[in-house]
């Protein structure tokens, strides 16, 4: 086994990793770009490498620093994760020239399943099944229009470098092929740099199956099946293990074609198989085709060794160190199901645009396995990509693993970041997914309800309301209600303004509008009369989220705050939308620390602007009497000397 090893990546992959050398006893190396100087990564590995700027390609895709990273703190091998250099075969050619040991499959085997249309002509010759197509080397739009007749519509032209549903067009009838191929090309070219595409048959009630296969450059085993074909735009959501409706002439087959494809290639570590299926007529042996390989560890990697028991990281440096396999094939049996459902800060009602923020606060289920390569108080950069965690559930049964899908999920809480978490339960309670009746279409055809905004249940902004006037946390029957809170308060939020009344121990009556609803606390818990409502209240700042098998979020507008300008910039800007009332301060002036600069009313509401460092003023935006939108710039001091 290695003393040492350096790992080429960030993120959850990277803490994942480190997880395992840790049991192991394997030190472990970090590398960081400046994006990352605080990431969980960086905490828990042993040492850590500085490796550039935050962009990728001036760090975790820099192969020559990382291998110098490498080689001056006595890395023996690197480890690269999924994605960045992973199957990068120049990578690892590099890697071993500078005597490292690379912690995946040889740049041989990389390179043959690199290329859609190589990797598909290789299986043909191994007789694995391939879906029926095109993939030749002529790239002529006529031969290729042919080609798509002879398949036979609809027909699915995909890009041979392609990865991550990039350059992939559905084409379902010969009128459109043409500007389908232009736009998949188009695609293809400014993403991977080779415009050239594959054409093959469109696949009706397409399951996507994979399965994770496990080589030592001689021998190879199958770790079972995955079923990933809950999808949006061809991006896995939710995956489980085994596949719903699996049977075992269909796992026999197909782990027979996964093997077969990794010892053609003489495959050393870990890796996955991917099959299409035609499921418009159940699971049927001869209805699976190969699609690509993947030459790496994959993201869903959890779910397999929450079926199996195995640590495929622990096997994957086992193997890499110069062992044989761990295991035979008769060794392996699949225990349960389980789920894994991956959390991004995605704002689902704008069409899962990738989101940013400081994740206030995060907390996961123990009931679950939660993979993460963030803490509380960190941030979601624009820099990679926005996800936040893997929750993987495990059960006996499939319902029963379905059910503690949806209840980890209920329970995981994160403030500070849209979140998917809502698309993702209201997913784990579709009727469809239970049932086992699963195909890529499904998130598509249904995506309407999926996201739709659920209501928010009357008792929500009651509690917040209580967490928001410090409620929540003097009740208790040892504490008593607090008598050094006023009984009455007036709570505004952005949202709405409510009265809260402390009627005596623990009662609590709040009024939102007209409606009124006393509250009470008793076991630790809220009760509405007889209803108790699981919750929990948590408050960072001025905001409010309440907790309760979803995430409710309110802001606070304290009408005795007061705010500053940043000392770094020297910009006041108006906190909310506004009248600006008054201007204390013009050009040329001096404040000092603290000084009145401007009252802004909102709502009603005032709020003084005040300076948070000493200066001189540069520039007043606005006059007494603008309405100035939030963020507006209103105050500018010169820069300090
Ligand atoms: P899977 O096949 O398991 O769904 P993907 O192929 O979607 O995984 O990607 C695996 C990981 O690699 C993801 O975390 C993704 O963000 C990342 N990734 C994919 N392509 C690239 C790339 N070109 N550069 C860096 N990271 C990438
Ligand atoms: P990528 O490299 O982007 O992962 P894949 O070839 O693995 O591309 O395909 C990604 C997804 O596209 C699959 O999971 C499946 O949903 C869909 N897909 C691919 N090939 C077919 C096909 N022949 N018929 C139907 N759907 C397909
Ligand atoms: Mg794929």
């Amino acid at each position: 086994m290695f003393r040492k090893i350096l790992i080429a990546n960030r993120g959850e992959i990277a803490c994942r990793v480190i997880d395992t050398c840790q049991r192991l006893g394997v030190a472990t190396v970090a590398v960081y770009s400046d994006a990352d100087r605080d990431a969980r990564h960086v905490a828990v590995a042993d040492q850590a490498v500085h490796i550039g700027g935050p962009a990728p390609k001036d760090s975790y895709l820099k192969g020559d620093t990382i291998i110098a990273a490498a080689r001056a703190v006595g890395a023996e091998a690197i480890h690269p994760g999924y994605g960045f250099l992973s199957e990068n075969p120049d990578f690892v050619e590099a890697v071993e020239a500078a005597g490292l040991v690379f912690i995946g499959p040889s740049a041989r085997a990389i390179r043959a399943m690199g290329l859609k249309d190589a990797a598909k002509a290789l299986m043909e010759k191994a007789g694995v099944p391939v879906v029926p197509g095109y993939h030749g080397a002529d790239q002529s739009d006529e031969l290729l229009a042919d080609q798509a007749a002879r398949i036979g519509y609809p027909v699915l032209i995909k890009a041979v470098a392609g990865g991550g549903g990039k350059g992939m067009r559905l084409v379902e009838s010969p009128a459109d092929f043409a500007a389908k191929l232009h736009s998949a090309r188009g695609e293809a070219a400014t993403a991977f740099g080779n415009s050239d595409v594959l054409v093959e048959k469109y696949v009706e009630k397409p399951r996507h199956i994979e399965m994770q296969i496990f080589g030592d450059g001689n021998r190879a085993v199958h770790l079972f099946e995955r079923d990933c074909s809950l999808q949006r735009r061809h991006q896995k959501v939710i995956e489980e293990a085994p596949a719903p409706g699996m049977t075992a002439d269909m796992r026999a087959a197909m782990g027979r074609a996964a093997v077969r494809a990794a010892e053609a290639i003489g495959y050393s570590g870990a890796g996955t198989v991917e099959f299409i299926v035609d499921a418009s007529d159940g699971l049927r042996p001869d209805r699976f085709w190969f699609m690509e390989m993947n030459t790496r560890l994959q993201v869903e990697h959890p779910v397999t060794e929450a079926i199996t028991g195995v640590d495929l990281v622990e096997w994957q440096l086992r193997v890499a160190s110069g062992e044989s396999l761990p295991a035979h094939q008769k060794d392996l049996s699949i225990n349960g199901h389980a789920f894994e459902a991956r959390l991004y800060a995605e704002d689902v009602p704008a069409g899962f645009l990738p989101a940013t923020g400081r994740l206030t606060h995060l907390a996961f289920p123990p009931f679950a396995r939660s993979e993460t390569g963030v803490r509380p108080g960190d941030a979601i950069s624009p820099w990679y990509d926005p996800m936040i965690a893997k929750i993987i559930v495990h059960a006996p049964t499939r319902a029963a693993a379905l059910g503690r899908l949806a209840a980890a999920l209920a329970a995981t809480e994160v403030a500070g970041s849209v979140t998917n978490l809502d698309f993702l339960s209201s997913l784990a309670r579709h009727p469809g997914f239970a049932a086992g009746d699963v195909d890529t279409g499904l998130i598509a055809r249904d995506l309407d309800q999926l996201v739709a905004p659920l209501p928010v249940p009357a008792a929500i902004p009651a509690l917040a309301v209580l967490a928001a006037a410090g409620f929540d946390r003097v009740a208790g029957p040892d504490r008593g209600f607090a008598l050094w809170k006023p009984l009455r308060q007036t709570v505004q939020f952005e949202t709405f303004v409510a009265e809260v009344e402390c009627l005596g121990h623990d009662q609590f009556c709040v009024a939102v509008g007209n409606q009124q609803t006393v509250v009470e606390r008793r076991c630790g818990d809220w009760w509405i009369a007889a209803e108790k409502l699981k919750a929990r209240l948590v408050r960072i700042g001025d905001d409010i989220s309440v907790f309760a098998g979803r995430a409710y979020h309110f802001r606070l507008i304290d009408p005795l705050a007061r705010h500053s300008i940043g000392p770094a910039s020297g910009l006041a800007t108006s906190p909310m939308p506004g009248l600006v009332k008054a201007l204390f301060v013009t050009p040329g002036q001096e404040v000092e620390v603290g000084e009145r600069l401007a009252v802004l009313e909102a709502m009603k509401m005032e709020h003084t602007l005040t300076a948070a460092r000493a200066g001189r003023v540069a520039e007043v935006f606005v006059d007494a009497g603008a309405q100035v939108e939030a963020g507006t710039a209103l105050i500018r001091l010169e820069d300090e000397a």
